[in-house]
């Protein structure tokens, strides 16, 4: 006989999970409350999908337990989700390690899905928002606007609160708890930092290569803690700090803030360098411009609104002769750029995050097969799991590694009893 499955969620975990447990057989109805399947799908690496990555690695995800998030992977392998998309008709393209759809859209890998499930004869049934989920003798009963689904399994796959607009708006997590599991609380990860000071408002716009440090701040304010350090593309915006290298180490400002820690962020603006080499570089820049105004003196390696700011910071006058700048100020200046402060007031809301750190405790689920330890039959997917990649690629690849591993797992699974 052919066991009948509910999927709740149509999202990138979701519509993999409908594809592999149709796949091995299972008769699924996949339950979607928006209008249609996978919109977080479509916003995804700015509408082009960066849909996994092949250098993965541990420390490429966090959550408690790394060796759980691994386990999972290894079950389909990036280059195993290259075949995948592949058996859809969806060719990649790659640099660095970053793979996309050739097509640079990701509308057509949400229409590959979409057009496997379809063919596989999952039920798909929209504007359908799941509302309980009871465990009826060895089945479910999956309660919905639409009336109610029986089922022998069910998987979870309502993703985060993470850009709640697409769907996932944390209903998944309340769905978890009334079956009995505990949830880490979800907080906003891959996402903007605010940072006080009239600064930001000044150099609003501005992208530099920077590196960015988080550190715990003490009673006298001084750096504590070191938290997490990433380097690449800066965006300073008129609220505070962006870009791949904030949103890396976004998740560790979350979760100190959470713990009512105070949350510094030291930015380093001329990462390509020592500070020994660029004091060195400082002083030659002396050496070649003795005569010109110091309003100009960083012009060769900033941008000029940061140049403005900088040289204020370090209390050298725009008209004063380059020639004049002491080594003194110079030191000061190089402190200024290679060590900047900004107390991180917070991080930007949910609807602004790309993921959430957080979700379903991953010490109540089975590593093989993404079963709920607690609820036989009940299987998890995606992002709703205490699983947080970072960015490119990691946590798509996460949706599809998880989605396929319980979609097969549940048209498996036993009758429950
Ligand atoms: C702007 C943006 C860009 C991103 N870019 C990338 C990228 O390029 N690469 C990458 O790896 N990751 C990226 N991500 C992260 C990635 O999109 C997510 O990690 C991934 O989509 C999670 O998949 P999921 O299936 O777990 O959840 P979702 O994709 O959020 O799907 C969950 C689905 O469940 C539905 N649902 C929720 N509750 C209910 C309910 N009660 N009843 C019925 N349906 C429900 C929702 O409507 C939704 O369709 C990006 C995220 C954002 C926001």
């Amino acid at each position: 006989m052919r066991r009948e499955g509910i999927i709740i969620g149509a999202g990138a975990s979701g519509l993999a999970a409908a594809v592999a447990a149709a796949e091995a057989g299972a008769s699924v109805t996949l339950l979607e409350h928006m209008a249609g399947v996978g919109k977080k799908l479509l916003s995804t690496g700015n509408g082009k999908c960066n849909l996994t990555n092949l250098h993965l690695m541990a420390d490429c995800y966090h959550c408690r337990d790394g060796e759980f998030a691994m386990e999972v992977l290894k079950t389909m392998p990036p280059e195993a989700v290259l075949a995948f998309f592949r058996r859809l008709g969806i060719v990649t393209t790659e640099k660095n390690g970053y793979v996309y759809p050739a097509s640079g859209q990701a509308k057509t890998v949400l229409r590959a899905l979409k057009g496997r499930v379809d063919e596989l004869g999952v039920r798909t049934v929209l504007e359908c928002k799941v509302h309980s989920v009871t465990k009826k003798g060895t089945g479910f009963t999956v309660n919905t606007d639409q009336g109610r689904f029986d089922g022998w399994f069910v998987i979870l796959a309502a993703g985060s609160m993470a850009a709640p607009s697409t769907g996932s708006d944390g209903s998944g997590y309340a769905l978890a708890r009334s079956l009995g599991h505990r949830i880490k609380k979800p907080l906003p990860a891959l996402v903007q930092l605010r940072c006080g000071g009239d600064f930001f408002r000044q150099v609003a716009g501005v992208r530099t290569e920077a590196c960015v440090s988080l550190y715990t701040v003490g009673k006298a304010g001084e750096l504590e803690t070191f938290l997490a350090s990433d380097r690449g593309e800066l965006q300073l915006t008129d609220y505070g700090i962006s870009g791949i290298p904030v949103f890396q180490v976004s998740r560790y400002a979350s979760i100190a803030l959470d713990r009512c820690k105070r949350v510094a962020a030291v930015v380093d603006f001329f990462p390509l360098a020592s500070v020994e080499e660029f004091e060195t570089l400082l002083k030659e820049q002396r050496t070649l411009l003795p005569k010109r105004r110091a309003a100009v003196f960083l012009d060769g390696m900033f941008h000029e609104k940061l140049a403005v700011l900088f040289l204020k910071a370090a209390q050298i006058k725009p008209d004063q002769l380059v020639e004049s700048i002491t080594d003194r100020r110079l030191s000061g200046l190089c402190q200024v750029i290679r060590h900047a402060v900004f107390m991180v007031e917070g991080t930007n809301p949910f609807d602004k995050a790309q993921v959430c750190t957080g979700g379903v405790r991953l010490g109540e689920v089975k590593r093989d097969t993404l079963e709920s330890k607690l609820v036989p039959g009940l299987y998890f997917a995606g992002e709703i799991l205490d699983v947080d990649g970072i960015c490119g690629g990691y946590n798509l690849q996460w949706a599809w590694a998880s989605g396929c591993l319980a979609g097969k797992s549940a048209a498996k699974g036993e009758a429950n009893t």
